[in-house]
């Protein structure tokens, strides 16, 4: 069951423990958290009204046994216009290209009324599961037919502005005309994005996408070499473009799949020219798994980014969902904890950085001030019904508290009935009769 909690001024959280493992009881006023203390005493004392603010008595109370209490989420890489598509496009599970045809064919006729409606039921189950923020990619076709969409994306993104921070980035296909990538920025949309790895000349059309987010004053966000093949590889001219010319409001580098397939000494060659910018890299292994790989007879790739690698160099590595059954994937839960498992499982992080990953570097490649329950930061919080970080990412339970900018926003809680399994009588005869029976 998931329900709506009305926004309040001050709250006191108690009871939780935080992903150290340590009691975290948390006060937070007017959107920031302002104090974390171990023990009620030490946050009373702290709380005392010194600095002006409110009695802690009459702040609204919080107990929060029984969950461990993390920085919010947030959805570093989503494509909310394709999302929960699989069924009704009905294709063959297939690689990247056959997912982009048949998305295409599929979509002709795509509603604005359609794509909001499933837009805003994906960003209720991402907010649900505890993203405060969410960067979506939305197409840009050959035509200035899809402006329709994008336009029906920058009002949903507005109206949802208090309880999710919604980023969007155009899509920007080969053959969309500049012309049109510059009415999607006049309509609202964030960032310029497309896919250079899928032009015919993929260097002269990361330089194109960089060149239209820099005269837009816009961040750029771009899919990078989601390949398995050393060639192309723009993410090294994307790490020059970006030496050279910084944007103000950000580059992303997505996917970057063939990073992680280059030979040691090519990888490290990309690493460094990455060190040198401020590129944010998200990795996005639920649809990399399932997208690459396909038709190798033995010991498939798994399609990731070289995670470590690039973390070895300082560099911030987010991770992402991509994407929500659509022809890219039909799976998908729109979770950010599904993506941290995917992590230490596929991609061999600890829990503590995998949750890092989908949670405060995302926010960071996002451009998004920093979120969790530490002193100063803003409260953005995620509480998991579980003992520990791992069990969280582990188990992935339903049974969350999502706090925005210090207000509860969605609560979700599970319930499980039945009778205690050693107290359940046998709805077969025992052994005993058998054996009695059939002698
Ligand atoms: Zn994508």
């Amino acid at each position: 069951m998931t329900e709506t909690i009305s926004g309040v001024g001050g709250l006191r959280l108690t009871g939780a423990t935080l992903a150290g493992g340590q009691p975290g009881l948390v006060r937070i006023e007017r959107g920031l958290v302002t104090d974390v203390a171990e023990t009620p005493a030490a946050l009373e004392c702290s709380s005392a009204g010194a600095d002006g603010t409110e009695p802690v008595n009459r702040r609204e109370h919080l107990d929060l046994t029984g969950y461990v209490l993390l920085p919010a989420a947030a959805e570093p890489h989503a494509h909310l216009d394709k999302a929960l598509t699989w069924d009704a496009v009905g294709c063959a599970p297939g690689d990247l290209r056959h997912a982009v045809v048949s998305w295409r064919e599929w979509s002709r006729k795509l509603s604005p009324a359609n794509v909001r409606q499933r837009a805003l039921r994906a960003l209720e189950d991402l907010v649900a599961h505890g993203a405060t923020a969410v960067r979506t990619h939305v197409d840009l076709g050959p035509t200035a037919s899809r402006l329709p969409v994008i336009e029906a994306l920058v009002s949903l993104r507005d109206e949802v502005a208090g309880a999710v921070w919604v980023q969007l980035a155009a899509l920007t296909a080969p053959d969309t005309p500049e012309s049109v990538v510059r009415q999607a920025l006049a309509a609202g949309i964030d960032l310029v994005g497309g896919v250079p790895h899928l032009a015919d000349d993929p260097t002269a059309e990361t330089r194109r996408l960089f060149a239209l987010a820099e005269h837009a004053g816009a961040g750029l966000d771009l899919h990078i070499d989601e390949h398995l093949a050393p060639a192309p590889l723009t993410l090294l001219e994307l790490a020059r473009l970006a030496r050279d010319t910084p944007l103000p409001r950000g580059i992303t580098a997505s996917h970057c799949v063939s990073l992680g397939m280059l030979a040691p000494s090519r990888r490290q060659e990309v690493v460094e020219a990455l060190a040198q910018t401020t590129i944010g890299i998200v990795t996005l292994p639920l649809t990399n798994l399932y997208l690459q790989g396909r038709g190798w007879s033995s010991s498939p790739p798994r399609g990731l980014t070289a995670v470590q690698s690039l973390l070895d160099a300082g560099i911030p590595v987010a991770a992402g969902g991509d994407n929500i059954r659509d022809p890219f994937n039909p799976m998908g839960r729109a979770d950010p904890l599904e993506t941290a498992s995917l992590l230490v499982t596929a991609g061999h992080l600890g829990v503590v950085e995998a949750y890092d990953a989908v949670s405060t570097t995302a926010r960071r490649v996002l451009g998004l001030d920093p979120a969790g329950p530490v002193k100063g930061a803003a409260a953005d919080l995620l509480a998991v019904k579980a003992e520990s970080l791992s069990e969280a990412i582990a188990t992935g339970t339903e049974d969350r508290l999502v706090i925005r900018a210090g207000q509860v926003i969605r609560r979700t809680t599970v319930t499980r009935s039945g009778p205690a399994l050693s107290g359940v009588r046998s709805g077969r005869p025992e052994a005993t009769e058998l054996v009695a029976t059939s002698g």
